[in-house]
Parts: C-alpha cells; structure tokens; sequence
C-alpha cells in the first residue's frame, strides 16, 4: 500500500475515510437497486449531504476564494440558473433549497464537478484551459443539468444502504483519488476502489441527457452553442496527447463518438468555425493560470515571457495574457517593481475594453497592496453595488491605510454586504479585521464565528460567540455594547442548535 502518497491527498477528512473505508462492508454493486425505479433523494436530505461535502472542501487547502475568478465564473453560472429557470428545467423547489455555490480550487487539472445540494466545483485548470466564456458556459451547462436532472440523488439513492456522512466520504475519496490517482489505491481497500468509480459515475444516458439539456441551457443564456464543440474538440484532441489523467473530466465525462456526433448535429445549421477569444477572457484565464502553479521555476518564466523574441508577434489578446501572467507572478515572487512594470504595459493593451480595464485596475492595485503602497487600492469607492473585487479590494486599502475613520466606513459597508450575503466568508473575515483594527474587539469575534457558519463549522463558530460571551461577561468597554451583546447570545444559541444536528448526523 502506498502510504507515503496519503501525505499527498489535501483533503483534512482522511483519517475518516481511511476508517470509515476499512470498517464498512465492501458495496456489493450486484446488489444495487437498478437507476430509473428510484425517486432518488429528497432535496433536504440532498442539500444536507451537500453541505457536508462542501464543509470539507472550504477546508481544504485547496480551497481558492479569489474574488475576480470567483465573480468571472459566477456570472456565467447565474446567468445559465436564470437560463434553466427560465426554460422549466430548475424547478422552484430546487432553485430555493439548494445552495448554488461555485467553489475553487486551485488545482490545474481541468475538471468541474456538480455535487449534491447544489455546489459546484471547477478547477483554476479548467479556467485557464478554455478559450471564452462559451466553453466555459458549456462545461458548467452540462454539469448544471446533472444536478437540475436530478442524476446526483438518482446516483445516491443506489448507496441507500450507506449513512449521508458514508456518501459524502465517497465523494471526497473520488475527489481526492481524482487529484492523485495512486492514492486511490491506499484509500481503497480490496474492490472497493472499482465499486467506488461505478458507483459515481453517471450513465451514458445520463450524460446524454447532461449535454442535451445543457446545450439548451448555455444557447438559451446567450453563449454561443460552437462553444460545446470546441470544447469537446479540445478534450478530445488533449486526451489524444496525453491519457495520464491530466483531463480527469474526461474521465468522469467519456467521449463517445456518440456524444460528439449528437453535438454536432445540434449545431451543425449554424458550423460557424470556432468562437475567439476575448481580451477579458485572455485575462481571466492568464489569473487562473498563474493561481495554479506554485512552482518558482514556472513563475519565473512567465515573468520573463514579455521580453522573450517572438512577444511582439503575438496577436493582442495573447500579448494581453502574457503580460498579465508575468505582472501576477512577479507579484507572487515579491518582485514588485516587475509585477508593476507588466501591470503598467497591460494598460496600453486593454485601452477602450472596459471589462479588461477594470482587470488591470484591479491587477494593479493587488500588486500595491502587496507592494506597501495602499493607496492605489483605497483610491477604489467603498461601495456595495459594484463587484466584489472592487469592494474588497477597496477595504483592504484602508485597512492598510490604517485611518480609523476609513477602516470604520470599510467595516460599516461590509456590515451592508454581508447582510445582504450571510454566506460570504471572506467579507466576514474582512470585516473582522476592520472591527478589530478600529478597537471593536466584540463585533470581530462575532464577525469571525459568522465566517466559520458560512462554511458550516458549527463548532469553531461557537468557540468564537463563546469568547465573546467571556468578553462581555469581563465588563469593560466591549461589555458595554448591548446591543451586539444580544445578537451573540442570539446567534450562539441558534448555532448551537445547528451544531447539535450536524453532531447527531454523524
Ligand atoms: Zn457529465
């Protein structure tokens, strides 16, 4: 057994799945009830057995909330759920129940997964890889579809014998063995590797389905249907090239000819050549590049790239991506007159695109920040109608800034956010620093427990509205602020409550 590939699997719940792996009866596949009888499981039991899952993946190192890929990939899943909504293939019930979160991670592989209740997992890989947002609408299309299709309860209610928290270690040993396919081995003990893959793979009829529904989903959203071909073209011309699991969606989503000519066939009145690419897009998938490699060698190759022979031949967009990536990997390198440098030449790039525009403001002032000079960032408007990069780059302007009344209106319009966002851990975080900067030790603590409820960790959570509680007892200033005193003792008790049933679901 190949122990020493276990250090490698980031997910935190390993010990659990080890044992969990090792002590539950092998899954006798011969034994499964057949799919189409089913009803699957009920959308509560679902989006439980979903936030489960997603609790671990918040966790996970992995784990990426990087605002501007965040928003990019956001828009385009919002935009198909209106899509699906609009066509009847989101029901009411599903779209209110449901979480329909997009969650990172930072992993170069090109993968997306829809899991239950809702989440949905894409990889800086499959980011990077795509050439526009159509083929990106196309992928979280179909994976939109298996979940508004209902195949994910249809695929659980086969492990009707298992517990929620069996499945959900399931799926995280799929995912995990997905990242490094020889730990695969180690997790999985005697059949249960194979039993394991057959159980979580959907039906070809399933993925015909997925791709049928799909395609009207993402053309009805208004991306361009060629987006669906040549994104099978790319999968398939890369598993040509490569077949070491690089491309795990394929993996999980097999190409058959079958697919691909159905795909064509939708498309074919309208074969138009593939769509170009966007300048924005060229940024986009430069960041999500850049994000996915730690690798100082590969870094400091991009950010030579700009100065190689053969720069000033490329088309613009290309130039664009270059530049881009080589200014982010300066910044990771901390070399900050270089990362300005490229972030400066990117402007004459993007000159009359706005959305590219606001990309290289955005790039800018993140390589200031980390420069020491806040000020390019806290020029930005402290507002909550515009995206949330802006926003939140605009607070840690003046957090680094430092004026006690700039924090304090930081701090102030989070509060409005957050309000409006009850699940947006990383502006709880934000505006945990900002109270805590501003001698509002109380208000951070509670900031701090409502960042550790977004992600589902009932348990840090009430660490957090416990401290507080100590600190109001303690008197004092922070004892004197009643009425955050009373939502504390309100909130503790109502997440109490949900860490209790977390605790007996196990
Ligand atoms: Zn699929």
């Amino acid at each position: 057994m190949a122990r020493s590939s276990l250090s490698r699997l980031a997910w935190r719940p390993l010990g659990l799945l080890l044992c969990l792996s090792l002590c539950a009866p092998p899954l006798a596949t011969a034994q499964l009830p057949s799919l189409g009888g089913g009803e699957g499981m009920t959308l509560g039991a679902e989006r439980r057995l979903g936030d489960q899952i997603a609790r671990e993946l918040y966790r996970d190192p992995d784990y990426l909330d990087d605002p501007v890929l965040q928003a990019y990939v956001e828009d385009i899943w919002l935009s198909l759920m209106q899509a699906a909504r609009s066509r009847g293939e989101l029901s009411p019930d599903q779209d209110e129940r449901f979480a329909w979160e997009v969650v990172l991670g930072r992993d170069r592989q090109v993968n997306a997964f829809a899991l239950p209740g809702g989440y949905m997992g894409v990889y800086l890989g499959l980011i990077a890889v795509v050439a526009n947002r159509d083929e990106l609408a196309s992928v979280l299309g179909h994976e939109l579809s298996h979940i508004t299709q209902r195949h994910i309860s249809r695929l659980m209610s086969k492990e009707g014998q298992q517990t929620p928290l069996m499945i959900a270690a399931l799926i995280l040993a799929a995912l995990a063995a997905s990242k490094s396919p020889d730990a695969a081995s180690a997790l999985m003990v005697g059949g249960q590797a194979l039993t394991l893959q057959n159980q979580l793979r959907f039906s070809r009829d399933m993925e015909r389905e997925a791709d049928r529904v799909g395609y009207g989903v993402m053309t009805q959203a208004g991306y361009d249907g060629q987006g669906f071909v040549t994104m099978f073209d790319k999968l398939q011309q890369a598993s040509r090239l490569n077949d070491n699991g690089a491309y795990p969606y394929l993996r999980s989503h097999p190409l058959t000819t079958e697919r691909i000519a159905d795909m064509q066939a939708r498309q074919q009145l309208k074969d138009v050549g593939p769509v170009p690419t966007t300048l924005e897009h060229s940024l986009i998938a430069a960041r999500a590049r850049a994000l996915s490699s730690s690798n100082i060698d590969q870094q400091r190759q991009w950010v030579a790239e700009p100065d190689a022979a053969g720069f000033a031949a490329l088309p613009v967009n290309r130039q664009a991506g270059v530049l881009y990536t080589a200014a982010l990997a300066a910044r990771q390198l901390r070399d900050y007159p270089r990362a300005r440098q490229w972030a400066i030449r990117l402007q004459d790039k993007v000159r009359g695109n706005p959305e590219a525009q606001r990309l290289q403001t955005w790039l800018l002032c993140e390589i200031d920040l980390a420069a020491g000079r806040p000020e390019t960032a806290a020029r930005l408007p402290l507002s909550t109608q515009g995206p949330r990069p802006a926003l939140f780059l605009a607070v840690q302007g003046r957090l680094a800034q430092g004026v006690s009344a700039e924090v304090e209106a930081a701090a102030e319009t989070l509060q409005t956010w957050v309000t409006l966002r009850p699940h947006d851990a990383s502006a709880w975080q934000m505006m945990a620093a900002a109270w805590r900067a501003v001698g509002k030790p109380l208000r951070a603590l509670r900031a701090e427990a409502e960042a550790q409820v977004a992600h589902f960790d009932y348990s840090a959570a009430m660490d957090r509205f416990k401290a507080a509680q100590d600190m109001v007892r303690r008197g004092g200033e922070a004892g004197a602020d009643h009425v955050e005193a009373s939502i504390i003792d309100t909130r503790a008790r109502e997440v109490g409550l949900l860490l209790r049933e977390q605790s007996a679901q196990r």
